[in-house]
């Protein structure tokens, strides 16, 4: 008697015991379907046993096996299994969210070609008694050593032909998997590459140094400094040597510009995975980065799960970027799942950003990883200029103080693009009434509605509550309402009043929506048909505008004093980014803050002393503070219509966690987004010196917080070093 310990996408700890029928071995990693309830579920084998704790009577059966040869290979299942402890999350959900959508609905996992085959009376014929049917006789000779691929042969045969042979009962159709074609090492074709400066050849040769061995870099390097430019060199021995990369990029700075550079440098095939593929789409990138087929893998978030045959290298781009961490049922980051993954598998780790993450600055600073420092703009660029406008007292138009006017004025006079950046997308933030003060708000959030012109609607931003803007206050009935505060679509119409003869681009996720829509606007601007560009966080990430010259950020204020200790970071990060899109080719690049707090101590490091000054200083503080990554922290989020059962909920967790010197916690509190979509949100945060300070009490009591009466009136979860505190 054989037991398979089976994982299933349950929200359930712990494997399933199933009984295998006896002509049935499978290996770990192939897939099965077995009943579980009154459903049947595909599963993955983790191990075969020969008992198990169960009665046998009380197993099950395994159904059917899905595939003859593993979809996951032990190394990944060693991994994901370090991750399903870490992020204390259900192994089965894991291992199913990093398997393509295909096979977690139990489609099979290789391609099936059709091929035509000989039957057996068709081996008994010897293809010369063909004599008068020569296609026919050609035919049958050409399957005599195993069936053959139907697109290998069409060319040559007509459909007649088959038939022909068919009909004789000499071939039969039947289906082949098609051996792996990995000859993309000898197809490669080097393009033209500029000569690396000091700084990058450094950083190329101490990465060609750790070639074969798990060895974690960061590249630290200002906008434009050739990062990219790095990544292409250091991987290219790798891809002569057949090794596979993968490369993860943060969602919205995956463009065709970056896959093209990859493409165009070596002269293969780029397989790229993000979120707007189909199923279909992803499956086939994933089979062939698994079967070796494919050299570069450029892809979002999720595309760390990529399996690769032979693994060369992961590279993490712009490693600080948000969308590395998924934000909702396994909140894992890929970040530091690339970094466990390529301990396990062996290979370099290679993370880059101009305004690294303080956790990886704090770990390349204690020598963790070995830092790679780019600190001048590579080729004729030259460095940003950063100057402040004070707000005080100035007549603003559309959010722009006279000077600033005149500036951006100047810059279109010579011909140059200028970029203005407000993270703020609608019309307006706020509907108010004139008369009474009334605002309009979301009843399910207690927030107000954004106007949003173009669509005629306000609509709710935390939920997708959206209704028609009213003609008049309903509170005192007085009309018309008045909006208040600023939003990309009314900058773009005050842009148009205020540098007539200009054309301007909107670039928000409204306007962009759509992959195709964003990519064409991306073209249209580097084509020059704009000479204004207005935007929001999407202009922020890796574009590169050799045009623009002048970057204005229209007011920081709002994220200058925020609750969350991370939002300093946040700033600087933004900040530092948006100016690098300016000045990335001949021209002087300059940018511009506008703020009512000129004086501001981040403000004023940041702009005078540059992202590497701030972080090494925001670190002190941290340090100081002990807050991460001098300490670790865990979130427990609760949610419910009432906001007392929440509370309850997180105060019965907190007695459980049992609160002491090795660990600290804050709350239960209210989330700093205390309400949305009509449920309360609370928050309770554990910290700790030592990350075994939390694994250990959770790995003790995780079952015990589940067993807990409340646990399934209120919805909750776990997030391990949580990156958001709304
Ligand atoms: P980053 O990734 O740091 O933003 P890129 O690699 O995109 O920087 O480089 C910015 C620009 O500088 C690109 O146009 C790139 O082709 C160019 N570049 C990079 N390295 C060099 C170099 N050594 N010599 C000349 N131009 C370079
Ligand atoms: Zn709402």
């Amino acid at each position: 008697m054989l037991i398979a310990e089976i994982a299933l996408p349950v929200p359930m700890r712990g494997h399933f015991d199933y009984l295998l029928p006896d002509s049935m071995v499978p290996q770990a990693g192939t897939r099965v379907l077995v009943p579980f309830g009154r459903r049947k579920l595909v599963g993955l084998v983790m191990a075969c046993k020969a008992d198990s704790d169960m009665p046998a009577d009380k197993l099950r059966r395994v159904e059917v096996l899905l595939d003859d040869k593993p979809v996951m290979e032990p190394l990944f299942m060693q991994w994901l299994t370090w991750a399903s402890q870490y992020y204390q999350h259900p192994l089965g959900d894991i291992l199913f969210t990093a398997l393509p959508v295909n096979l977690r609905k139990g489609l099979g996992a290789e391609v099936e070609l059709k091929a035509w085959q000989l039957t057996e009376t068709g081996h008994d014929v010897d293809p010369s008694e063909l004599k008068r049917a020569a296609k026919q006789q050609a035919l049958l000779a050409a399957l005599q050593s195993g069936p053959v691929a139907q697109e290998q042969l069409s060319n040559s045969y007509s459909a007649a032909i088959f038939r022909a042979l068919a009909d004789k009962g000499l071939i039969e159709a039947t289906t082949l998997i098609p051996d792996a074609d990995k000859q993309w090492p000898a197809r490669i074709e080097l393009a033209e590459k500029p000569r690396p400066n000091l700084e990058q050849s450094l950083a190329i040769s101490a990465i060609a140094h750790k070639a074969g061995s798990f060895n974690c870099f960061l590249l630290e390097g200002v906008t434009g400094s050739g990062k990219t430019e790095v990544y292409l060199q250091a991987i290219e021995p790798l891809l002569k040597q057949g090794k596979q990369v993968l490369i993860l990029v943060p969602e919205i700075g995956l463009t065709p510009q970056t896959v093209k550079r990859f493409q165009l440098r070596f002269g293969v095939d780029v397989g790229v995975l993000h979120s707007g593929l189909t199923d279909n789409e992803r499956m086939q990138v994933w089979r062939q980065a698994k079967a070796g087929e494919l050299g570069i893998i450029i892809g979002t978030r999720s595309a760390i799960f990529t399996p690769l045959a032979s693994p060369g290298m992961i590279i993490v781009d712009e490693e600080h970027d948000g969308s590395y961490k998924q934000q909702d049922g396994w909140r894992y980051h890929a970040r530091d799942m690339a970094v466990v993954r390529a301990r396990l598998e062996n290979i370099p780790l290679l993370l880059g950003s101009a305004t690294p993450s303080l956790e990886s600055l704090n770990n390349a600073l204690a020598g963790k990883y070995q830092h790679l420092l780019l600190r001048q703009r590579a080729g004729e660029a030259k460095p940003v200029q950063h100057q402040l406008l004070d707000l005080k007292g100035q007549q603003l138009e559309f959010g722009l103080a006279r000077g600033m006017r005149q500036r951006i004025q100047a810059h279109l006079q010579q011909g140059n693009q200028v970029m203005l950046f407000i993270n703020r997308r609608g019309y307006a933030p706020a509907l108010i009434c004139h008369q009474c003060g009334f605002v309009e708000e979301c009843h399910s959030c207690d927030r107000s509605y954004t106007l949003h012109r173009s669509l005629n609607k306000l609509q709710c931003h935390h939920c997708s509550d959206a209704k028609p803007i009213p003609h008049a206050c309903a509170q005192c009935g007085a009309s018309p309402m008045q909006p208040v505060g600023m939003g990309t679509e009314q900058l773009e119409q005050g842009i148009a009043s205020l540098f007539p003869g200009y054309q301007a681009a909107r670039i928000d996720s409204d306007s962009a929506r759509g992959k195709q829509k964003l990519h064409q606007l991306l073209e249209d601007i580097n084509q020059g048909k704009h000479q204004l560009l207005i935007g929001t966080q999407i202009l922020a990430k890796g574009h590169h505008f050799p045009n623009v010259s002048l970057v204005v950020i229209l007011d920081v204020d709002g994220s200058l004093f925020s609750a969350d200790y991370r939002a300093p970071e946040k700033l600087a990060q933004l900040i530092t980014q948006v100016a690098g899109r300016a000045g990335r080719a001949h021209i002087q690049g300059e940018l511009w803050l506008q703020t009512h707090h000129p004086a501001h101590p981040l403000l004023q490091d940041l702009l005078n002393n540059g992202y590497q000054h701030f972080a090494r200083l925001a670190l002190k503080e941290r340090r100081f503070a002990a807050l991460p990554p001098y300490s670790y922290q865990a979130l427990f989020r609760a949610e419910a219509n009432q906001a007392a059962q929440a509370h309850e909920f997180l105060l019965q967790v907190r007695q459980l966690m049992g609160i002491g010197p090795d660990l600290a916690a804050i709350g239960p509190i209210p989330a700093l987004m205390e309400k949305r979509q009509g449920r309360y949100r609370m928050q309770l945060l554990l910290q700790s010196q030592q990350r075994t300070g939390i694994q250990q009490q959770l790995n003790r009591l995780m079952g015990q917080i589940e067993k807990l009466p409340l646990a399934n009136k209120v919805r909750w979860s776990l997030d391990m070093d949580p990156q958001d505190f709304t």
